[in-house]
């Protein structure tokens, strides 16, 4: 694209622009890298520098995945994926392991992620002893789709030093069986006990492994990003998203640090937040339950047909206010994971009433909001605080779902609708990789979720909820910029920054059951063109 004049026209787009004082448009101006203009193409006056021919295509604004693991997404990449299409049971998972450990060296460790036992055909989770049974002399580390839960033979145990003898840390499982003996799975705060004895990986390798990243989240229209993990240790994750710019990360980034890492010394400098970088620091991150599919949220009543289980309980409310305190003194968000409904009511019950410290944003951040109680809803709306929901969760984990809740249960999670009646700021997004599915990132697969409340195997996982499709594209462009406060990206109008994507089909015209078949053509930051979707490359693979 020629640069030699620093203005390019856009014209015959049929362009969305999530800004609803001005929905549709048809052509473009762009001046250093921002809209300048953006209107019917018959007001365009003239055409100067480039002009670019939309082809009469659909355009969006570039999508935000508000809440987001690219770290762990782009290593996932790296290990086993345990999920369909290439991992059905058990059995399967042994046969890639045993693959795994014959291609690399003798003391490396073996990682997976994804599994779900709900799809596994022995209905239930990997054990030290099948893991032992594919590699009994070096680590295997599974990790469960929810990634709050994994599976570890009998090395991994050893190297952690984890016996029949290790209590339970606060907020975790070590799962054991009639004898007392670990049986391999760890829960929620259990796994550090192994994370910590992992082998660590230079700053220099994961901002590799993000820069690789950058062109699928471009090949999926995703412009701009959130990291919920970030650490301050032992590498700041700060610096690693910096110098994964170097090495070609493009999408504007926000990230969270954990309060784990941050609540001894709860102080972050002052330029690590500045929202103008591409990569900045936007709130303190924890959590208060564990995980639906997991059978670690923490609910009421108990998950179905287990009397007593009501999930674990992660966080209290004074730990909640003092990170509140944290993210206030710093003038950013905080940003608490909450899935059951007792969950969700800690955070609303801890902090009802209270003032939020922000004044252009939600001061909180709920993350997944899956289990909302009825009465909740008015109750989080006067609070202000926002939703970050997961529309592909119901999409790809419904065996879990209708296991651990019911048919009807499972109808009532994630309300949007009614949240959004409610008065809540809601934003979509995908959790990637922690989901049950092959491309968890796609962005379309979520918006068909929400849209048609189908999972993939036609459940019908609650039809009062459906959203409509442009409201779907509104929570993962201009509603996840207001929750994320990513600076001028999630509409297309004067000012912002020219970020946006061209699709293959008309979202806005096409049967919803077919949204997930959606093909990302183009893809466009700051005017210029950063992604072109390959067909001959395509076919390539395809045959
Ligand atoms: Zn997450």
């Amino acid at each position: 694209m020629s640069q030699s004049s620093n203005e390019l026209t856009f014209i015959n787009g049929k362009i969305f622009t999530s800004n609803p004082e001005q929905p549709y448009a048809s052509a473009m101006v762009v001046r250093n890298g921002r809209i300048a203009w953006i209107g019917e193409e018959e007001d365009l006056k003239k055409i100067e520098g480039t002009c670019v021919d939309l082809n009469g295509k659909r355009v969006l604004p570039g999508l935000i995945d508000a809440h987001l693991h690219p770290l762990y997404l782009a290593g996932a990449a790296k290990q086993i994926a345990c999920t369909q299409p290439l991992i059905h049971s058990i059995s399967d998972l042994q046969e890639q392991i045993r693959l795994v450990r014959a291609s690399q060296s003798q003391d490396s460790w073996i990682q997976g992620w994804g599994y779900d036992e709900g799809k596994l055909l022995e209905g239930r989770a990997p054990t030290r002893r099948d893991l032992d049974q594919a590699a009994a002399n070096v680590p295997v580390v599974i990790t469960r789709t929810c990634a709050h839960i994994i599976s570890v033979n009998s090395k991994a145990l050893e190297l952690a030093g984890i016996t029949k003898d290790t209590p339970d840390p606060q907020g975790g499982k070590i799962d054991r069986d009639e004898n007392g003996e670990p049986t391999g799975i760890l829960r929620e705060n259990a796994k550090d006990l192994v994370n910590q004895v992992m082998p660590e990986t230079t700053l220099e390798d994961d901002a590799a492994l993000l820069a690789e990243l950058s062109p699928v989240l471009l090949s999926h229209g995703i412009t701009a990003i959130t990291e919920l993990m970030g650490r301050t240790k032992p590498n700041d994750y700060l610096e690693m998203y910096q110098l994964a710019t170097k090495k070609g990360l493009k999408q504007r980034s926000v990230l969270y640090y954990l309060w784990e890492d941050l609540k001894e010394h709860p102080v972050i400098e002052q330029q690590k937040m500045a929202r103008e970088n591409q990569i900045h620091i936007g709130g303190i991150k924890l959590f208060s339950d564990g995980s639906v599919s997991g059978q670690t949220a923490w609910v009421n009543p108990p998950f179905l047909g287990e009397e007593e289980n009501y999930g674990i309980q992660m966080t209290t409310r004074e730990e909640l206010s003092a990170a509140a305190e944290a993210a206030k003194k710093h003038n950013i968000q905080l940003v608490i994971h909450a899935m059951g409904e007792q969950a969700i009511d800690l955070i609303v019950d801890t902090f009802y009433g209270q003032k939020g410290w922000l004044t252009d944003a939600p001061s909180i951040r709920m993350e997944h909001a899956a289990m909302p109680a009825p009465g909740t809803l008015k109750r989080a709306a006067e609070t202000g605080i926002a939703f970050v929901s997961q529309p592909i969760f119901l999409f790809a984990e419904i065996e879990t779902y209708l296991h651990n809740l019911g048919a009807e249960r499972t109808k009532q999670t994630y309300p949007f609708k009614a949240m959004l009646e409610a008065g809540i700021k809601v934003a979509f997004s995908s959790d990637a990789p922690a989901t049950a599915w092959a491309d968890p990132v796609n962005p379309f697969v979520g918006i068909k979720s929400a849209v048609t409340r189908l999972a993939h195997d036609g459940t019908d996982t609650g039809k009062t909820q459906r959203v409509d499709v442009e409201t779907a594209i509104k929570l993962y462009t201009r509603a996840a910029q207001e929750i994320t406060r990513i600076p001028n990206v999630g509409q297309l109008k004067p000012g912002f920054h020219a970020d946006f994507i061209v699709l293959d089909l008309d979202i806005l015209v096409i049967n919803p059951e077919q949204i997930d078949q959606i093909q990302v053509v183009e893809t466009y930051m700051a005017g210029n063109l950063v992604y072109k979707f390959d067909s001959i490359e395509k076919l390539v693979v395809e045959s």
